[in-house]
């Protein structure tokens, strides 16, 4: 009878689409690392452990008069199973069936679309997205879940079972200790793991620094084979770990694989951080950091509700994690830990907001991830350059969004520039501005929607010419940036598509003369362009800003840039007009030529190919493209014939 409603309480579930995928790419990629299931199961062991701590905090009954936390793992060599039991916060059936049966995190389609069935890059973008319970089927042709949340009735546990192959099964069972248990049913070809030695290497390669002590059956090697049967004594326990909080510990007795090995746990991440910090601060707070900065970054790094990722203590009592508050959403690729020595043990989140202490932290916080970018610049150019390659994006939104450091940011900053003339963002304000020619007052820089738009831009002919450095700046970010960093170390910066070109000392007399001269020759063709183009332009003028392109564009010093307006537009808001300005080359022979055009018709088609031709040449649309074709093809015709 038992039997048959145990089989009506059965309810069997499929996975999401997505689940089933990840689970048979994960095994496929991690095959060669197969071990790691063990950190990943205790990891989540021990945040139940965590979370349980926490929650006891304000409702001591949660411990059930069981307060000591801890994991056990055991193993059965017959029946082929290793168990991973703890007595943290457990699950209740919803918990379950969202947590274990689910991929709740946004991104996770693109996510598996972007794998690519080789083993090698796969493994990293895995380890990017996070390995967790799953891992647990590279080892286990079968996993049985037990658990029941602490607090409720021990008929109310939950067991959730799967071979991993699309489906899984979920009753409710009676489980009298809180917590959750997970037995593995090994394949045949992973049964090396049914050693208790080997277990025990892992346990310690791994998970050493797990605050909870983990604890094994002590071998009992005098006993014999044969007595096994027949022993009744209880089995005795020890801890396997050494069960102490890492961060707690003297840097100079961890030792850098303890480091490494801390962060995969706490990040769930597959690959060794970039670097690490560690300190402990002292003065009117008192607290611990100890933050990793990743290899890779996260694949939902660009995920607005991406999850932070810092986790906060208070003496050593995990309190929450993703506390947004200690750390500016600019560094949420930093991975880690804070441990306050001073905040209430009873903080909720909403305490953390607007809390003097915590503003004090954070603040303390983010000067010592500055403090430790600035060295790596410095001691370890590569290291950093693989950080910028990597966060550069994010940390350019510090400058908007952080305006007390931006001093600070604004000196970690990389672009690219006419120096190096490649994409490469490697170029850092300070660079630049030791390059100055000796008369230059500012910092030039120009803003494409692609780098070799930027390179190529018209803009810098004069520039080029005369050898000056421009930074080429061409992410999107970039708009905003100039736009809240006007200045470095007392010079400006200045766009040089923007205003008139103001090379101030650096430009001649001869030049500046040369151009009034031509001025009064052009005076009359400059009238006739803007009668021609209208309303498109807000003003048509001469320029000795280029060389080889005999027109361009350029926004007024206060317009937006027509970067930013794209930008802006495309995102669907709605821009202001800003007209540009047409600037005509007087030293081009199809500006000369325009210049003795007698033909109206002709006059006006060559006057809209230029103003055309500048848009396209800086990355923008045309209004009426099929318009400049016509013109185009008019005027090659009349050129053939
Ligand atoms: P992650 O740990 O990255 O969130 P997992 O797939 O490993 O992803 O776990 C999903 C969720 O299932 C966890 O966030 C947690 O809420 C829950 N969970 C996993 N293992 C346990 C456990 N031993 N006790 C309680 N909850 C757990």
């Amino acid at each position: 009878m038992a039997i048959m409603s145990d089989v009506e309480h059965k309810e069997t579930h499929a996975f999401q689409t997505e689940v089933t995928q990840l689970l048979h790419l994960m095994i496929h990629s991690l095959y060669s690392n197969k071990e790691i299931f063990l950190r990943e199961l205790i990891s989540n062991a021990s945040d139940a452990a965590d979370k349980l701590r926490f929650e006891a905090l304000s409702n001591a009954a949660l411990y059930e008069n069981d307060p000591n936390l801890e994991l056990r793992i055991t193993f059965d060599k017959d029946a082929k199973t290793i168990t991973i039991a703890d007595n943290g916060i457990g699950m209740n059936k919803e918990e379950v069936i969202s947590n274990i049966g689910t991929i709740a995190r946004s991104g996770t389609r693109e996510f598996l679309k972007s794998l690519t069935g080789d083993q090698a890059k796969d493994a990293h973008l895995i380890g990017q997205f996070g390995v967790g319970f799953y891992s647990s089927f590279i080892v286990a042709s079968s996993v049985t879940l037990t658990t029941r949340r602490a607090g409720l009735a021990r008929d109310q546990g939950v067991r959730w079972e799967s071979s991993g192959d699309g489906q899984y099964t979920i009753e409710t069972v009676d489980k009298e200790k809180r917590g959750t248990e997970i037995v593995l049913h090994l394949a045949d070809e992973h049964s090396e793991f049914l050693d208790d030695w080997r277990l025990r290497s892992i346990i310690r390669k791994f998970s050493d620094h797990v605050s909870w002590p983990i604890l094994m059956i002590k071998p009992d090697y005098s006993k014999k084979e044969e007595d096994k049967e027949t022993e009744e004594k209880p089995p005795e326990w020890e801890t396997v770990n050494k069960a102490s909080a890492l961060w707690t510990r003297n840097k100079s007795d961890i030792k850098d694989e303890e480091y490494k090995e801390f962060y995969k746990h706490i990040s769930h991440d597959f690959e060794e951080p970039l670097t690490h910090l560690h300190v402990r601060l002292e003065g009117k707070q008192e607290y611990t950091l100890l933050l990793y900065v990743p290899k890779r970054a996260p694949f939902d790094l660009w995920d607005r509700d991406g999850k932070h990722g810092v986790k906060l203590y208070v003496r050593r009592v995990f309190i929450m994690e993703g506390a947004k508050e200690l750390m500016p959403r600019y560094l949420r690729f930093i991975r880690g830990i804070i441990d306050s020595s001073d905040l209430p043990l009873n903080i909720s989140r909403e305490i953390l907001q607007n809390n003097p202490m915590v503003e004090a932290i954070r603040k303390g916080t983010v000067g010592k991830v500055f403090g430790l970018f600035e060295d790596l610049a410095e001691k370890e150019p590569d290291t950093f350059k693989q950080l910028w390659k990597t966060f550069g994006l994010v940390l350019k939104e510090g400058v908007i969004e952080d305006f007390s450091n931006k001093d600070k940011l604004a000196k970690l900053l990389r672009f690219a520039s006419t120096h190096a003339d490649t994409a490469d963002q490697e170029v850092s304000l300070k660079d630049y501005v030791g390059r100055m020619k000796p008369d230059q007052e500012k910092i030039y820089y120009v803003t494409a929607e692609s780098f070799p738009a930027a390179k190529n831009s018209p803009h810098l002919e004069i520039f080029r010419k005369k050898g000056i450095e421009v930074l080429l700046l061409s992410d999107r970010v970039d708009e905003w940036l100039v736009n809240h960093l006007t200045e470095f170390e007392g010079k400006s910066l200045q766009s040089v598509a923007k205003g008139g070109l103001d090379l101030g000392k650096l430009e001649n007399e001869e030049e500046k003369k040369d151009l009034e001269k031509k001025e009064g020759d052009f005076k009359g063709l400059l009238e006739r362009v803007k009668k021609s183009l209208g309303e498109t332009v807000k003003e048509v003028r001469l320029t000795h800003r280029l060389t080889d392109s005999p027109a361009c564009l350029v926004s007024d010093e206060h317009d937006m840039s027509a970067t930013m307006a794209r930008i802006l537009k495309e995102a669907g808001q709605s821009v202001p007009a800003s007209m540009r300005i047409l600037e005509l080359n007087p030293g081009h022979p199809l500006v000369v030529r325009l210049n003795n055009e007698t033909n109206e018709d002709r006059f006006n088609d060559l006057a809209h190919i230029l103003y055309d031709q500048s848009m396209l040449g800086e990355g923008g649309q045309l209004d009426d493209p099929p318009g400049f074709i016509r013109k185009l093809n008019k005027l090659l015709l009349e050129m053939a014939s």
